[in-house]
């Protein structure tokens, strides 16, 4: 056992350093999941999530489990034997989706995309005449691409349109109600500012009314979690299982943080320490992965310069300057670095560092 854990920089593709009111949240007095303040405290919280997913459904909750739960939640829920899933496929996250479909029983349709390129709305609006549902990653943290989910939303007909918002929710625009978007889910870890171990989800009334009756799972079954949040039926919070509670206390202080902010002026502090990122990688010579005018801010991906050993130059980072940065991901794994400025990480002196830094490592 380490006596101390060392303090890094989490510039990676997630966890990011937590907000500092979430980190302290986690040292609060522990309630018990059924008391009265920790109820006012998971309504709070709902309320905060219905402000960053820009929503106001009544089911918006933060889910017991990490993103991917939310991602299983969000196709077990809505997916029966059969059933046809279209799911715009351009990186990694896209094919953990067809994954989780598939086990679902569905008939997935999937729509590839080169890695590094946005999703093609047309090609997988048109991709089959009647699906159930219809699936994106809004930010491909494996590429760093952000994809139109809103005109996507548009196009979607009678389906039901399933985003996942892990990477961009708190750093990127998101307006699920605006952009149609029928069911959701993120993640706590990144731009959230909060250790991961939540997943922040939400569903509309619609979609709701059409779910799948007795989902195979019964941890993820959306019918009887609503009773966990409270108010399902007019009544108050029965016991599903046992809230993570210090968890949702640590995610309630990041969404106050985040509202005292204001989210609008959060996706714009991300936006601007991202691209002045970019800009310094690119004035050092480097050159980005993701294609030009759908990169993230939040998540840069940049070649490996020639000649520099991606690994040795990550540990260098690590070693020297306690920075953590990410590999690429499957073929890219050694030619793509993954840089995140999230949360509270993005700010100019993040940038500065990390510019610093990186010169020293490819020299
Ligand atoms: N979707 C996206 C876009 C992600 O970036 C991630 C994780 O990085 C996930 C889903 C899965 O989330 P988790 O690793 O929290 O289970």
């Amino acid at each position: 056992m380490p006596t101390m854990i060392p303090n890094r920089h989490l510039f990676g593709p997630g966890p990011s350093n937590p907000y500092p009111e979430a980190t302290a949240a986690l040292g609060y007095p522990l309630l018990g999941h059924l008391d009265p303040d920790f109820i006012t405290r998971l309504d709070n919280t709902c309320e905060g999530l219905r402000r960053v997913w820009g929503t106001t459904n009544s089911r918006t909750l933060p889910l017991s489990g990490t993103g991917s739960l939310g991602m299983e939640t969000a196709f077990v829920n809505t997916l029966s034997k059969g059933d046809v899933a279209v799911i715009a496929v351009n990186g990694l996250f896209g094919q953990r989706m067809c994954e989780v479909a598939s086990r679902c029983g569905a008939e997935v349709v999937r729509v590839d995309h080169d890695f590094g390129q946005p999703i093609d709305v047309e090609r997988v609006a048109a991709a089959h005449p009647n699906p159930t549902v219809i699936a994106a990653v809004h930010a491909e943290t494996s590429t760093g691409v952000l994809s139109d989910i809103k005109a996507l939303g548009s196009v979607k007909g009678d389906a039901l349109l399933i985003a996942d918002a892990v990477t961009s929710i708190g750093g990127s625009e998101l307006r699920a109600d605006d952009w149609g978007i029928d069911v959701g889910y993120a993640g706590t870890q990144k731009c959230l500012g909060v250790a991961p171990g939540l997943a922040p989800f939400t569903i509309s009334d619609a979609a709701f009314s059409r779910r799948v009756e007795t989902p195979q799972s019964w941890y993820m079954d959306l019918g009887l979690l609503g009773g966990y949040v409270g108010g399902n039926s007019g009544g108050g919070r029965t016991y599903h299982h046992t809230a993570p509670v210090a968890m949702v206390a640590s995610l309630e202080a990041a969404l106050d943080r985040i509202t005292a902010e204001g989210i609008e002026n959060a996706w714009a502090r991300h936006e601007a320490a991202g691209r002045k990122l970019q800009t310094g990688l690119q004035d050092m010579g480097l050159d980005l992965f993701a294609a030009e005018g759908h990169r993230l801010p939040q998540l840069t991906t940049v070649k490996v310069p020639d000649g520099v050993d991606s690994a040795a130059a990550r540990a260098f980072l690590l070693t020297n300057f306690d920075i953590e940065i990410g590999g690429g991901v499957g073929e890219y794994a050694d030619t793509v670095w993954r840089i995140g400025l999230m949360g509270p990480n993005a700010n100019d002196a993040s940038v500065a560092l990390l510019l610093g830094a990186i010169e020293e490592a490819i020299k």
